[in-house]
């Protein structure tokens, strides 16, 4: 699932050739420079600030925005969301998902703001949008801040805009995992220049702040090495998008008939970049377990893996609060497996995958009752 897209290396070697000659390795450079541009025109955003990666980006905006008390956000993301605001000092309060987009429910967000609540914070699950206006009315209703974790998302789009410049800021991740790469990085677009301009400060150890910030400041900043790799992905992206959703149709094909298996969908009307491919595995009706298929998969040496399970109200060091109760995101994450994609996987091999799932779901209530039998009360329980 998270081998790093295909670039042509000999692109990214003559950027860093020039990065070396130009003796400009770090501190805002032409490269990084260019990436911004690139990026924010991709998001259609006014302004981009590049950094190290997603987490610090979300902080930053933490700051930036100077958050305090509690922040609204989905249970059903990876825990850097929540780490991000928690490091912090605040405390992110998670709220339940729509279960036919896995993102943020509105009207549960708006149940659960209290006179503590400062922001809300929605993730694009696997590249599909928030809703985003219904989330944008309820954050300008209430007076609160709006940020959009996007680190899914990149090049796709809600009723046709762009993921990038929702609320008041959006965050990608350019971690090598994703489809576009700066081995580490973030960015952080909005719209809003005063918000980017304080951001690209704190960033940089909070010099030319105009109003001084209580935090000082932290170095977030990108490298030029980071830069010359997004470039060099990014100029791959399209084509990595193409042949990402050509795996996603092949495996629409191959498994989209099977009963208690679904694969998520996503609006043809939307841009989409097809970074995942999830299936959702009903035991119920598939007889399979999904923590089964993903051990079988992994003994056929096939890399799946449960994305998001657990979710981040089920890991620690969120785990006790107990007022937490949120069975959209437990059932979605107790069904959910992530299948391998990606520019470097061939069709063949999406083939054998498939046919691993097919027989697994196929023999789905027997495999089920051998594991139980075999993995023994014990570790089970
Ligand atoms: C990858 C990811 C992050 C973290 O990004 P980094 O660049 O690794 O810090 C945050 N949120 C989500 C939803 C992610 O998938």
């Amino acid at each position: 699932m998270g081998r790093p897209s295909r670039i042509e290396r000999t692109r990214l070697f003559d950027r860093l050739s020039w990065a070396l000659d130009n003796q400009w390795l770090t501190n805002n450079g032409p490269l990084t420079r260019e990436f911004e541009e690139r990026v924010a025109d991709l998001a259609g955003a006014d302004n981009c600030v590049v950094t190290c990666n997603a987490t610090v980006a979300l902080q930053l905006l933490v700051h930036a925005a100077e958050l305090t008390g509690e922040v609204i956000m989905p249970s059903m993301t990876f825990a850097a969301t929540a780490h991000a605001v928690r490091w912090l000092g605040l405390k992110p309060v998670f709220c339940d998902i729509d279960p036919r987009t896995g993102c943020l429910d509105p009207a549960t967000v708006a149940a659960a703001v209290t006179p503590r609540t400062s922001a809300i914070v929605g993730v694009h699950l696997w590249g599909r949008p928030c809703a985003v206006d219904a989330l944008e009315k309820l954050a300008a209703d209430r007076g609160l801040r709006l940020f959009f974790d996007a680190a899914h998302a990149i090049g796709c789009t809600s009723q046709g805009r762009p993921v990038g410049r929702f609320g008041d800021a959006e965050v990608f991740s350019f971690h090598a995992t994703k489809v576009v790469n700066a081995f580490e990085g973030g960015a952080i677009v909005t719209d809003d220049s005063d918000l980017a301009q304080r951001v690209r400060s704190l960033a940089n150890f909070g010099f030319g702040l105009q109003s001084p910030s209580a935090a000082g400041g932290t170095n977030a900043k990108m490298s030029e090495a980071s830069a010359a790799m997004g470039l060099t992905s990014l100029d791959a992206f399209p084509e990595v998008a193409r042949y990402n959703r050509e795996n996603y149709e092949l495996y629409r094909r191959e498994l989209g008939q099977l009963p208690g298996l679904s694969l998520i969908d996503f609006d043809p009307d939307e841009r989409q970049n097809y970074q995942y491919v999830i299936i959702e595995i009903d035991e119920q009706v598939s007889g399979l377990n999904r923590d089964l298929l993903v051990e079988l998969l992994r003994a056929e040496n096939v890399v799946a893996q449960r994305y998001f399970s657990p979710a981040c109200h089920q890991l620690e060091p969120y785990r006790s609060q107990p007022e937490v109760y949120l069975p959209h995101t437990e059932r979605l994450a107790a069904r959910v497996v992530a299948l391998p994609t990606g520019s470097t996987i061939s069709r063949e091999d999406i083939r054998r995958v498939c046919n691993i799932v097919r027989l697994a779901v196929s023999r789905g209530s027997e495999l089920t009752a051998r594991w139980h039998q075999h993995v023994g009360a014990g570790k089970k329980a």
